[in-house]
């Protein structure tokens, strides 16, 4: 097993999410891991691609457009994540670029992405964003009003919603605020749960998290 190589640390968290996976009862490769490149430099990325990893996270438009224009294009499989607050007059240039957003979070986006998906006739897949600790600092629904606006977008939105996404208070356990993201998934009949960073990926995982997003676990710390 031991070609000498030294294994890098893409290849150990991958390694942790499948045995974690066994450890949860959850099915293999149920659990798909986005690298969160925000702030980190091509050179750094490009030799992750060349690991073969296929989901990488952003959180700002503008630097995504810059850093992955070029390389998506070289790259069709990449699947690229926007992971931060989207602004309404940013929507047209998410289009073509991102193939997931996870912070959808209010009805005026809402409506700018359904514009967008009528003229474009395609629309990425969606995660609704939900503030399980009410903070008033942070974007995300405030949980009890997810089935209105959930019923809203479904009416007619032609809106392409596949789960929710949670960023769990910073000073908090994750636990009950991943096992609270769930419940609502499952009540919603949302299938995908995008929450885990890189300090409770594998708590998010025993939660039933399907896609765990981690940056510093992977590149290092940001500036
Ligand atoms: C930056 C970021 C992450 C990754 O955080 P790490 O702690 O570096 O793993 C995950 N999700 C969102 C929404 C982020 O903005």
């Amino acid at each position: 097993m031991n070609s000498g190589k030294p294994i890098s640390k893409l290849e150990i968290i991958k390694q942790h999410i499948a045995a974690q996976e066994i450890e949860a009862g959850r099915k293999k490769g149920s659990v798909k891991l986005i690298a969160v490149s925000k702030t980190k430099p091509m050179d750094q990325i490009k030799s992750i691609l060349d690991e073969g990893q296929i989901h990488f996270g952003e959180n700002k438009v503008q630097e995504a457009l810059l850093k992955w224009q070029e390389i998506k294009s070289e790259n069709k499989d990449v699947e690229l994540h926007l992971l931060g607050r989207l602004q309404t007059n940013k929507v047209k240039k998410v289009f073509g670029l991102f193939d997931y957003i996870h912070s959808l979070d209010r009805n005026s986006l809402a409506e700018k992405i359904s514009d967008e998906v009528q003229k474009k006739g395609f629309c990425p897949k969606i995660f609704i964003q939900v503030n399980t600790g009410l903070e008033q600092q942070k974007s995300g629904i405030e949980p009890e009003k997810l089935p209105e606006f959930l019923s809203e977008i479904r009416k007619n939105m032609g809106l392409n919603i596949v789960g929710l996404m949670c960023i769990p208070p910073f000073n908090e356990a994750p636990e009950k605020h991943f096992k609270f993201l769930k419940n609502l998934a499952d009540k919603n009949g949302l299938p995908e749960l995008s929450m885990g960073m890189s300090s409770d990926y594998l708590t998010a995982i025993n939660f039933g998290a399907t896609f765990v997003r981690v940056g510093t676990a992977i590149f290092g710390l940001r500036e």
